[in-house]
């Protein structure tokens, strides 16, 4: 089984490119937003847990994410392989990943400026019920302002505003870089140019894998 894990700041693309490895090449993509996500709807005991601390705006500790991540791990649909979105997000995490083998293994780090994640995000609007994502230009929802999906409401999120990013662009630098430094140290870690459009930004990263 191949393991592949994406990194990249807020704005970087990771979501958009994760979805397209899962399509082109198969691979299962694994995302800790998911995963909390469906726990909380599921009203499970780690859900809940999770949600508590969610709520009163810190992270998800190391434990309850490490355990959420191995149980979906086992799930045992992960036959080609599978892409990690959102995880590891620090060393315990990490060191915790290596410890569940896989034929082979490689951190991507999609690199962009923060004038351009800023930009992207700008066009972003989100659904505010199911979480759904479209764009101003590339990807307007059928009726303005209303979700394709579930027909909830769809606008820009607070913290996809300018002074938000570059607050949250910050914050993830100083957060992964030691997580960064272990793949790197490990010699797994390949650096991607994540400036440009989605199409020449996937075509570095699928010559990569492929
Ligand atoms: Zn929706």
């Amino acid at each position: 089984m191949k393991r592949f894990i994406l990194f990249g700041a807020p704005g970087s693309g990771k979501g958009t490119m994760g979805e397209l490895i899962q399509r082109d090449f198969g691979y299962a993509k694994i995302s800790t937003g998911d995963i909390l996500r469906a726990e909380i709807e599921r009203g499970s005991a780690d859900g809940l847990r999770a949600r508590s601390f969610m709520e009163d705006g810190g992270l998800v500790p190391d434990e309850l994410v490490i355990e959420l991540v191995r149980q979906r791990l086992e799930r045992g649909d992960l036959d080609g392989g599978y892409v990690m979105d959102g995880y590891p997000r620090t060393l315990v995490q990490a060191e915790a990943l290596t410890a569940v083998p896989s034929e082979s293994e490689r951190a991507i780090f999609l690199e962009v400026s923060e004038a351009e994640a800023i930009r992207r995000l700008q066009a972003r609007l989100t659904c505010r019920e199911c979480g759904a994502i479209y764009h101003r230009e590339n990807k307007p929802p059928r009726q303005a302002g209303v979700c394709d999906v579930c027909g909830g409401a769809v606008e820009p999120r607070a913290d996809d505003a300018a002074a938000a990013v570059r607050r949250r662009f910050r914050v993830y630098a100083r957060r992964t870089l030691p997580v960064i430094r272990y793949y790197e140290h490990r010699q797994v870690l390949a650096r991607v140019d994540g400036n440009g459009t989605a199409a020449s930004v996937y075509e570095r990263i699928r010559e990569l894998i492929s």
